[in-house]
């Protein structure tokens, strides 16, 4: 298309935003979170949006509201087009949102999309809800047939006022799994469990508490109960933060905030245990 890519990554905000200006960058790629960070940081610099050539913004891999998506557009003065894509396919690109803003269009001449009943796996006519099932047609090497996406949404096929006619999938309406996007990182709550079982002076009593921090960014804390004969002193519990801090961060790519409670003081349940508590702005 003749477009350049800068690529830069994400981190040093302010570096963003030079190259931004530098380089007349016209469209952006970020997640919703790092986006409104970007806003942010722009204001407190002074820097004023409507002074940067920048149209467009290319926003996924996170969960967006609608009141997110106006958010990012009115302070950066972009249009957003939401992205999908997930690794196991090939990562962002798999579907976008046009001009128009109506749904996803799924590029239909590399990914069959269908929607399947999650419990029986039938599949379910155009417009019903239920899981997103992928099909990469052109992917050579590592065949991906029929992959449960474990994403909730339904396709529309009507021709879009945009004037492309491929398939498009409606806003993602959550999992049909316990799985967690945190800062664009996919975490299981299994995952902390088994990480913890390596860790020793900790019990698999847990809770995950996700918040939204001052910049924005999706904050993942676990409290952990210490095991019975352990971590009684304060200094005992910051040693064993520490440890599960680090094995943490290993098992899952993402840095988390550790927090040690002494045995027993984690919420007991009579039935299913309450592992995660997800307080982040919508
Ligand atoms: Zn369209």
């Amino acid at each position: 298309m003749g477009a350049a890519v800068v690529p830069t990554s994400s981190g040093n905000t302010p570096r963003q935003l030079m190259l931004m200006r530098d380089f007349g960058v016209t469209a952006f790629a970020a997640t919703p979170s790092y986006s409104i960070n970007v806003a942010e940081v722009a204001a407190a610099e002074g820097i004023d949006f409507e002074s940067l050539p920048l149209r467009v913004a290319f926003v996924g891999a996170e969960p967006m509201s609608q009141a997110m998506q106006q958010e990012i557009e009115e302070r950066m003065g972009v249009r957003v087009c939401e992205q999908f894509g997930l690794s196991e396919i090939i990562g962002p690109g798999v579907a976008s949102a046009c001009e128009q803003q109506q749904g996803l269009h799924v590029w239909e001449d590399h990914f069959i999309p269908e929607i399947i009943d999650p419990n029986s796996g039938e599949r379910l006519p155009d417009g019903e809800i239920g899981e997103l099932v992928l099909t990469a047609a052109t992917k050579e090497a590592f065949p991906v047939l029929r992959y449960r996406t474990r994403d909730r949404t339904r396709l529309v096929r009507e021709r879009c006022d945009c004037g492309r006619t491929m398939a498009r999938i409606v806003k993602i309406l959550g999992r049909t799994d316990d799985m967690l996007i945190v800062r664009g990182v996919n975490v299981f709550p299994s995952q902390i469990e088994h990480a913890l079982l390596g860790v020793e002076g900790v019990a698999p009593q847990y809770q995950i508490v996700l918040t939204t921090r001052a910049d924005r960014q999706d904050e993942l804390r676990v409290r952990i109960e210490a095991a019975a004969g352990h971590g009684a002193e304060p200094a005992d519990r910051a040693a064993l933060g520490v440890r599960a801090r680090e094995v943490l961060h290993s098992a899952l790519g993402l840095a988390v905030v550790v927090e040690i409670v002494v045995a027993g003081s984690l919420p007991r349940s009579e039935g299913k245990a309450i592992r995660v508590v997800d307080e982040r702005r919508k």
